[in-house]
Formats: C-alpha cells, sequence, structure tokens
C-alpha cells in the first residue's frame, strides 16, 4: 500500500514530553487561512512510500518512544493511515499520536483504536494561541483505557 509523506524526523516539541517519530503526510484538503504549512497542501510535494518503507523509518528511530502523524491532513489518505496504524501497534508497539484539522467526533473507530492521543480541529487564525494547541478552537484528547478525554 503508498501513501503520500513529506518529511520524517525525530520530534522533541509535537507530543508533550516525549520524543517521538514524526512523519508530515502531504496533502491538505481543508486549506485553513493563512495555514502555516502551506507547501504540504499538495500530495505530489511529498513522496509516494510504501508502507514498509514508512514501517521501516518508523522502527529505525531508535531514539523515539512515540510516532506522531501531521501534514497536511493525514485523514486525506484515511485507508494508508490506519493500515500502517494497525502495522504500527502490531509490530513496533510505539504509541501513536495525530493532529488533523478534523473534528474528534467524525474520525472513524478503526482509526482511534490505533492511537493515544489526537489535536483536532482546523487552524483558526482569528482564535490564534501563544502555546499549545496554535488556535484556541482546537482540541486535544487523550486516551485513558478505553476512554477518552478532552
Ligand atoms: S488542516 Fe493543517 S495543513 Fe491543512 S490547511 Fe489546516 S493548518 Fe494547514
Amino acid at each position: 500500500m503508498n501513501g503520500w509523506i513529506a518529511r520524517i524526523f525525530t520530534s522533541f516539541i509535537d507530543v508533550p514530553d516525549k520524543i517521538a517519530t514524526a512523519i508530515y503526510f502531504s496533502g491538505c484538503s481543508i486549506r485553513c487561512k493563512n495555514c502555516h504549512n502551506k507547501d504540504l497542501w499538495e500530495k505530489e510535494n511529498g513522496t509516494l512510500m510504501t508502507d514498509d518503507q514508512l514501517i521501516e523509518r518508523i522502527a529505525g528511530d531508535k531514539l523515539s518512544e512515540m510516532v506522531v502523524f501531521l501534514g497536511g491532513e493525514p485523514t486525506d489518505q484515511i485507508d494508508f493511515l490506519v493500515h500502517v496504524c494497525k502495522r504500527l501497534k502490531n509490530e513496533t508497539q510505539k504509541p501513536i499520536a495525530m493532529y488533523t484539522g478534523r473534528e474528534f467526533e467524525i474520525l472513524p473507530d478503526e482509526l482511534l483504536e490505533n492511537l493515544v492521543m489526537v489535536v483536532c480541529g482546523p487552524y483558526r487564525e482569528d482564535l490564534r494561541q501563544e502555546g499549545w494547541p496554535a488556535s484556541s478552537n482546537q482540541r486535544v484528547f487523550k486516551r485513558k483505557g478505553d476512554t477518552w478525554k478532552c
């Protein structure tokens, strides 16, 4: 299975107090006003990777404790995203977080069941704030056992 990926690196800032392998998907259909990642709006600005290549890169990041998907918009490639999440859960056991411009309530269960943290909602320039997340409408959900808390 293939997906469009813009960049992969070890991140010290995307998940609070954790070192994570950050996977930036390319392609975003949400197009928030004054988005800071406009270079990731077009899928073709990334590289087409197989799930095997992506898993290999993640498994090879010995520093990271977690994986975090960002973009671009990861859920625009939902089949690839769910497939990679399932493989990661089975093959690396690294917890997985995701940033999405979509709202938590519309995310499919087959995706959520693989995640431990979701930062959701579009970037709103009029609600921009210092700190994290970038705008005050964005919500952070964390899993506690089988329950999600915001
Ligand atoms: S969802 Fe993210 S990448 Fe897409 S336009 Fe909004 S801020 Fe930019």
